[in-house]
């Protein structure tokens, strides 16, 4: 897949959403293994969100671009032991999966910043993925990130696995609508779900999605795989 320029991704997003009567979703430059002049150049064009999988790299890039006053989200897998690095330099995590990540993030997000915002990750659809809760551990999780005053419960991030059938894709992504929908009743601070990829995102916006996680359409291929 080639990059497409900035503009032309903003106006795909709009026009998605457009057909769904909806508005036109955050846009999350995923900039995993990207170098930070790449992330620079894009932040040039005005993108001020970027995601990022791997903590040690992220933190790199996020000290090395501070002056830029950008925005960055944890989406890959975090192990406990990371958690206090992660709260440290993110801003979002949305890979939170079970309560002990819950805990390690509240207890180290640091007194001077904002709260931590934070989404529950979901495996939606049971063999697409080793991480993200099961979808009836939700509310639990929910709960337990509503009741830390260091992070702020914003909603519900997925991965839907990219089946070729197109049934199979879509009651993944109807799936995630149900339980954004349900969550957004009951947590008024619930906006989030994060859901889409370069190679789905028209889909995952026609279901909903307020946030897309968009990187090889952005960037090109990556320098080396992840
Ligand atoms: C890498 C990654 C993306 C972006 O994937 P592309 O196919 O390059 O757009 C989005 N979300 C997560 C969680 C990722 O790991």
């Amino acid at each position: 897949m080639s990059a497409l320029p900035l503009p032309t991704i903003l106006l795909n997003l709009h026009n998605a959403a457009a057909a769904a009567g909806r508005p036109a979703p955050r846009l999350l430059a995923v900039s995993k293994t990207q170098p930070a002049d790449a992330v620079a150049a894009l932040a040039a064009q005005g993108q001020r969100a970027f995601g990022e999988n791997y903590v040690q790299e992220a933190v790199a890039k996020i000290d090395a671009l501070a002056a830029l006053g950008l925005e960055w989200h944890l989406i890959g897998h975090l192990q406990s032991n990371k958690a206090e690095l992660a709260a440290r330099h993110f801003h979002w995590v949305q890979s939170v999966d079970r309560p002990r990540l819950v805990a390690a993030l509240a207890a180290h997000r640091p007194a001077g910043l904002p709260p931590l915002e934070v989404l529950v990750q979901v495996n939606i659809d049971d063999e697409g993925s080793k991480h993200g809760c099961r979808p009836d551990a939700v509310p639990a999780l929910a709960a337990a990130i509503a009741a830390e005053p260091r992070l702020r419960l914003r909603g519900l991030m997925a991965i839907p696995a990219p089946w070729p059938d197109a049934e199979r894709r879509a009651r993944a992504f109807e799936a995630m609508r149900t339980l954004f929908q349900a969550l957004a009743a009951q947590y008024p601070q619930v906006d989030t779900l994060s859901m889409g990829m370069s190679g789905d995102y028209p889909e995952a916006i026609a279901y909903g999605a307020t946030m897309v996680r968009i990187g090889t359409a952005l960037f090109g291929a990556r320098p080396r795989p992840a």
